[in-house]
């Protein structure tokens, strides 16, 4: 096609410019390129930098900043503390007032703590009410049915020294003559608000002796 003089020099000016300034392409920089060590690259280069160890601070925070640390003994008896299942069962007129504290009101639940109709699978035992001699067999083959670890609440005056009945032969004198005992909740018959303070000084107690080994 035929080009009108107008237009031959419009081309022509357009061949000059794209001679004179010829448009180079932007450099593609990647660790592959060939001539680019990885150290020198813009995004490896601060992960490649050696580290200068500050005084004070451990390396692995300087290495991987916001990691966090925790002994798994304390992640252990976390997660003990916070599921623990009571087996379910009562002696005598304490037990009422355990039920009371499982109900909605008290709402035990949010401690984590399930009842629980099994000692197969249970880690505390709360013995609530009289223990006589001719139960005391019972309480013990229970108990060492529970795996371990496992904890012992005795709830009451009863379970604890006999309570009213002390002076009955056929009482024991405090469930801790057959298994051992963790927490003592006084009274006669404690309140459910007694029962959940155990509950917390027993989550303090697996706290506290979380780094001693062959507990049982
Ligand atoms: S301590 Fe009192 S309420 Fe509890 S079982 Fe004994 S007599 Fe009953």
């Amino acid at each position: 096609m035929a080009l009108t003089p107008t237009e031959n020099t419009a081309v022509s000016a357009t061949t000059e410019t794209d001679v004179t300034t010829p448009s180079v392409p932007a450099p593609v920089i990647s660790p592959d390129s060939p001539g680019i060590a990885p150290s020198e690259h813009p995004l490896e280069a601060p992960r490649l930098t050696p580290i200068t160890p500050q005084p004070g601070k451990a390396l692995y925070r300087q290495l991987l900043p916001g990691i966090m640390q925790v002994p798994a003994d304390l992640l252990l008896a976390a997660s003990r503390k916070s599921s623990l299942w009571p087996m379910t069962f009562g002696l005598a007129c304490c037990a009422i007032e355990m039920i009371a504290t499982y109900m909605a009101h008290y709402d035990l639940d949010r401690f984590g703590i399930v009842p629980w109709p099994s000692p197969r699978q249970s880690d505390v035992m709360i013995v609530a009410g009289t223990v006589t001699k001719k139960m005391a067999p019972a309480v013990k083959l229970l108990y060492e049915q529970m795996p371990n670890p496992k904890w012992v609440i005795s709830m009451g005056a009863c379970a604890t020294n006999g309570g009213p009945y002390t002076r009955y032969d056929r009482v024991l004198q405090g469930v801790d003559k057959v298994i051992p005992v963790d927490v003592y909740v006084p009274g006669c018959p404690p309140r459910p608000e007694a029962l959940i303070d155990s509950f917390l000084a027993l989550q303090d107690q697996i706290m506290e002796e979380r780094s001693v080994e062959g507990r049982s």
